[in-house]
């Protein structure tokens, strides 16, 4: 099994993929890339929410001449997504694209290959091959009957051949499919199969709420067993919600540098605040946090405390008021009216704490 730690290491841009255990967060832009100024400010705030990575739809000329002027406009690496098209994928790459998604097997006659492959090299840009298990080769479907992980594996093996033919390996590969056991056995597969870095996600995986628990299972699986080396979370929903998703799963895997995490109790008849509502504004508070700190928020003080002696900072109700405290030590009371804001100091104080190391 090749592990992550040991893939091929892929410039995109100023990061790489592969060859180390970090795990690079993507997302994909639902603006129309020819609309330069929604599609900006849509990856700004992708960036903003912890995206590394942002992939854009390139279905036309439109879109492939708005690269460039997108481009100037943000600093995260972007990727262009093409089906078929060469030329497309030519100026894509003319326009400063820092990776483009495309099957060679797809493009056509060897010329159009050789073309895309040689602008790729010459700009040291990567090439990231996408198999779907909803659009194998006739010829691979036909041989397996139906989408299987070794038809996938084969469709991207047979990818991978055109471009190691034309000595181009700066190459990701993803092994999408809406089945979830099907894409984590593909994944496993291709893990036993080639060395090149993997780019996890299960497509069409659903809404906001279906679509994480079914990602987070399949991609889960894979990241616990140390596959993959960069992941989108598909959903149905802004896509600044998948770069949430992405940055929790990571978190839940201690995968995601410089991220805080909140511990926050299920409830029961012992509470003695409005817990559910304070864990929420406090999430959303931390999610802006770029320091490695745990906060817990507890209903009650009778477990509260000693259930979160691993945190940093955190709170714990008793009636009409919180204890604040830290590794499970109390430090002060504090009135139920103030306990957040004074959390958010204190977590803020700690994330300083960190920033100046
Ligand atoms: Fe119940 Fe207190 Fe435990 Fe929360 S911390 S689940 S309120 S006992």
């Amino acid at each position: 099994m090749v592990l992550r730690t040991q893939t091929r290491a892929v410039k995109v841009g100023n990061i790489q993929i592969g060859g180390n255990d970090k795990i690079v967060i993507q997302s994909m832009t639902t603006t129309k890339t020819h609309d330069v100024k929604a599609t900006v400010n849509q990856i700004k705030r992708l960036e903003e929410a912890g995206c590394q990575l942002v992939r854009v739809a390139c279905p036309d000329m439109r879109a492939a001449e708005a690269i460039p002027l997108i481009r100037k406009e943000v600093s995260v690496p972007l990727v262009a997504d093409i089906h078929f098209d060469y030329k497309l994928a030519l100026k894509a790459i003319e326009g400063g694209i820092d990776k483009i998604r495309i099957n060679p097997g797809n493009i056509g006659r060897r010329e159009k290959v050789e073309a895309v492959v040689n602008a790729a090299k010459e700009r040291g840009i990567p090439i990231r091959i996408g198999v779907n298990a909803g659009s194998l080769e006739k010829r691979i479907l036909k041989k397996y009957g139906y989408p299987t992980a070794e038809g996938m594996v084969e469709s991207a093996l047979y990818h991978i051949g055109i471009l190691e033919d034309l000595d181009f390996r700066d190459i990701i590969v993803s092994l999408k499919a809406s089945d979830v056991r099907l894409a984590i056995e593909a994944y496993k597969l291709a893990a036993r199969t080639f060395d090149y870095p993997l780019h996890l996600g299960i497509t069409e995986s659903g809404t906001l709420f279906s679509g994480t628990v079914k990602s987070a299972a399949g991609l889960g699986a894979l990241l616990a067993e140390g596959i993959g080396n960069t992941m989108r979370i598909s959903l149905s929903a802004d896509p600044v919600e998948e770069v949430k998703v992405s940055r929790e799963l990571l978190k839940s895997f201690g995968l995601a540098a410089n991220a805080a995490t909140l511990v926050s109790c299920p409830t029961c008849g012992r509470i003695e605040i409005d817990l559910i509502s304070i864990a929420n504004e406090v999430e959303e508070y931390i999610s802006k946090i770029k320091a490695p700190i745990k906060v817990s928020v507890l209903g009650c003080a009778v477990n509260g405390p000693g259930e979160a002696k691993e945190a940093d900072i955190g709170i714990a109700g008793a009636r009409g008021e919180g204890l604040l405290f830290r590794h499970g030590k109390v430090i002060r009371k504090i009135p139920e009216k103030d306990m957040v804001s004074e959390l958010k100091k204190e977590i803020d104080k700690l994330a300083e704490e960190y920033y100046r190391k």
